[in-house]
């Protein structure tokens, strides 16, 4: 299905399995074999590591957030990034966490993805977390907000909704899915979309997510200890990667676009 990045769902699955394996563990040292450390530098990292056991494995956003004694280690998988709890170290295995009893290998081909550790105490207050926008799940998540976030805002629709300050976890994938249920144009500027419209944008982004969550749970337990920990999730899709199919709404061709850069699948007919 060509380039399948992890989005919430995955990043939701990845954690939920990762806490299966790996909570309790002591890290004895980490090897970083390609610098994907964001902050601190790479040396800093090592040592503050050291001896931190893993409490519990947290998501905000994509970013997966595990919790150590005194610090977060946050993760970005961006594109590829994965986990493996076992195997030997292969070409694309960047950083080795080695524990009491196991290991733990990030691993990723194209070297998007990036590491953080951050005080526990600031972690919501310094970069990548402190601009981020609200969970699908969030209370605060209403039409009120919505229409606020978007009133000035003469982007499509579609460039917003991955605006990740605005609505979190919210990837190319699962924004044309959403607009497609919500029957709303991709190309609809912000500032133009009722209240109705707003309305459904949250109920599914939130119906869509969660679906999403439950089946990449379920496809994920087949393969977790062969092949490692990679949600991939993303067979029920309705619009997007269905170019040239029929809309199984109303039989009408679906299009594929260019919005801000990003391919973009609709019905023409179904969001006008
Ligand atoms: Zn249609």
């Amino acid at each position: 299905m060509g380039d399948v990045m992890p989005e919430l769902p995955e990043v939701e699955t990845v954690k939920n399995t990762l806490k299966r394996q790996i909570l309790g563990k002591k890290i004895i040292s980490v090897d970083v074999l390609y610098n994907i450390i964001d902050k601190p530098d790479v040396n800093q990292f090592r040592k503050l590591v050291k001896n931190q056991t893993i409490m519990d494995i947290k998501r905000r956003g994509k970013f997966l957030m595990f919790e150590l004694n005194d610090y977060y280690l946050l993760s970005h998988l961006r594109m590829e990034g994965k986990y493996f709890i076992d195997g030997d170290i292969t070409k694309h295995d960047h950083v080795i966490f080695h524990f009491d009893n196991g290991i733990l290998k990030y691993n990723d081909t194209r070297k998007f993805g990036r590491m953080y550790l951050i005080k526990k105490d600031r972690v919501y207050d310094e970069r990548p977390l402190c601009c981020l926008g609200l969970e699908p799940w969030d209370d605060n998540l209403n039409c009120i907000y919505l229409k606020d976030k978007l009133k000035n805002k003469k982007l499509p629709i579609k460039t917003i909704l991955l605006d990740q300050s605005i609505i979190v976890g919210i990837g190319n994938i699962y924004a044309d899915e959403i607009l497609f249920k919500s029957r709303i144009n991709p190309l609809k500027k912000g500032n133009e979309l009722n209240k109705k419209e707003l309305d459904n944008i949250i109920k599914y982004t939130k119906e869509i997510l969660e679906e999403a969550i439950k089946e990449g749970g379920t496809t994920i337990k087949s393969y977790e200890s062969s092949r490692g920990v990679h949600g991939k999730f993303q067979n029920n899709l309705l619009v997007h990667n269905h170019e040239n199919d029929k809309c199984k709404v109303c039989k009408s061709i679906i299009k594929k676009i260019k919005v801000n850069g990003r391919g973009t699948y609709f019905c023409p007919s179904c969001q006008k």
